[in-house]
């Protein structure tokens, strides 16, 4: 008899689970309903859209509703969404989005994918038009509207992490006049340190973006954005205040969550359910530094899971091991990179840590381009560990976070990391590599 998987979702997670379960199993009669238009998109390449790096829409979708029918036989079905699961009678409710119709779906094989979606604090005029999240490609179209509109001479981006900074950099290509308003005192206050974290503000003023740190927004209001310090113009608002999982549909089924109402699964991507798979923003994961349950929104994680999701899904066995929370950005010319634990995370994590910075060039000194780089390095004390690291700098410095998110997998020590057998020529780096050089300092300092 023909087994039939259900996914929910159609980007990242769900179709990356959908294509890989089908290589395993070409019997496995797979659906995936997504309620928006578009599948297999990048919401990461939004912010590139809106500055004008990349010129339609069109060209962040990986893989179209037909291309997925044709090449992977899945039924894809886009403008559908999952209202209700009832896993005692292994049946899921999907409204037709545009026809506002209703149908029974059996399923034998479950998986969520749902995301997550922009948090909106509950304020005062959140819900005006011209207050946007950024999550999928449909917001990616209004933003790119708004951006390309006459009226758009004042932005503001509410919220200092990685999406708002990208969302600022967009807006301030086009030409507009932006505004960051962020309630803490730290630019990627979540991701990096303080010192860090000043040094990504300075990039950003001198890119000419008004930077307002410890200022919380109280309300959004006739074309103005209510603060505790006054009211700023406002032609368009970019909510970048983090994201929350898209979790209550599983929960509203008897499954469990963990993390921040995260879907909570297991090393196979198995929910409490059974024969239910979820991966990607709805699902939580283990940090293999803290050796904790935590939450990452991230295209990397979303990838890597749904593919053991699809190979657990398919009849095959896979686990994930977990993440060390790696991630890269850029504000114009400057570069930023971060995987495992800050300085403060290893303090609630209970290590005793030790921290150095470097600072030095992503060239030969002498080198044309030869622009400058401060990395920092979280050493555990006494046993040399690296627990993680932090880099800021010109073009050619974020990738070097990959070099230390591989020795934070391989619980390499700073020992180990002055001895890793690194390339070298003038037009890549100097002859010490800018992480083995802080790796040299970190070995002084324990
Ligand atoms: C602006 C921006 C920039 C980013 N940049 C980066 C980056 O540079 N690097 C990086 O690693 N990550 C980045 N990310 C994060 C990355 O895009 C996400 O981690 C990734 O998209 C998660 O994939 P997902 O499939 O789990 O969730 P999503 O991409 O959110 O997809 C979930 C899908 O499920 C659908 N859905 C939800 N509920 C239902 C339902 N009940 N029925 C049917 N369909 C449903 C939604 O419509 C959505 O299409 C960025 C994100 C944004 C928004």
């Amino acid at each position: 008899m023909v087994r039939r998987l259900l996914v929910i979702g159609g980007d990242a997670a769900g179709m990356g689970a959908a294509t890989q379960a089908r290589r395993l199993d070409p019997d496995l009669e797979i659906v995936v309903a997504e309620r928006g238009r578009f599948t297999s998109y990048s919401a990461c390449g939004i912010p590139y859209l809106v500055g004008g790096d990349v010129s339609s829409v069109e060209d962040l979708v990986v893989k179209t509703p037909a291309e997925l029918r044709a090449q992977h036989r899945i039924d894809v079905r886009p403008g559908h969404e999952v209202v209700a699961v009832d896993l005692d009678r292994r049946q899921a409710e999907l409204r037709d989005v545009e026809r506002e119709r209703t149908m029974r779906l059996p399923f034998d094989q479950l998986m969520f994918g749902t995301g997550a979606r922009p948090a909106r604090p509950d304020l005062p005029g959140i819900d005006e038009p011209w207050v946007h999240g950024v999550q999928t490609l449909e917001d990616g179209t209004r933003l790119l509207d708004a951006a390309e509109s006459s009226s758009c001479r004042d932005v503001i981006i509410v919220g200092a992490g990685y999406i708002g900074l990208e969302m600022a950099e967009a807006f301030h290509r086009r030409g507009s006049r932006v505004t960051l308003v962020e309630a803490s005192d730290h630019v990627m206050g979540r991701t990096l340190d303080p010192d860090l974290g000043a040094r990504v503000a300075a990039a950003l003023e001198r890119l000419g973006v008004e930077v307002r740190l410890g200022e919380r927004v109280e309300a959004f209001e006739g074309g103005r954005v209510i603060t505790a310090g006054g009211a700023l113009p406002a032609d368009v608002v970019v909510l970048g205040l983090g994201v929350e999982p898209n979790g209550e549909l599983a929960a509203d089924a008897g499954i469990e969550l963990g993390v921040r109402g995260a879907i909570q699964v297991d090393r196979r991507q198995r929910t409490s359910a059974e024969g239910v798979y979820a991966a990607g923003d709805c699902a939580d994961t283990f940090d293999t530094i803290a050796l904790r349950r935590i939450y990452v929104a991230l295209g990397t994680v979303a990838n890597r899971t749904a593919r053991v999701a699809g190979i657990n899904l398919g009849g095959g066995y896979a686990t994930f091991p977990g993440v060390v929370g790696t991630a890269v950005t850029k504000i114009c010319e400057t570069e930023v990179g971060r995987t495992g634990l800050t300085e403060r995370d290893a303090a609630s994590a209970g290590f005793e840590a030790v921290t150095v910075s470097i600072e030095s060039t992503v060239r030969a000194g002498y080198f044309p381009g030869a622009e400058s780089v401060t990395v920092k390095l979280v050493v555990e004390r006494g046993t040399g560990r690296l627990l993680g690291g932090q880099l800021v700098g010109g073009p050619g410095a974020a990738k070097r976070i990959d070099v230390l998110a591989t020795a934070l997998y391989a619980g390499l020590t700073v020992n180990d990391l002055v001895n890793v057998d690194l390339s070298y020529a003038p037009p890549f780096s100097p002859v010490w590599d800018p992480v083995q050089a802080a790796a040299r300092k970190a070995l002084g300092a324990i």
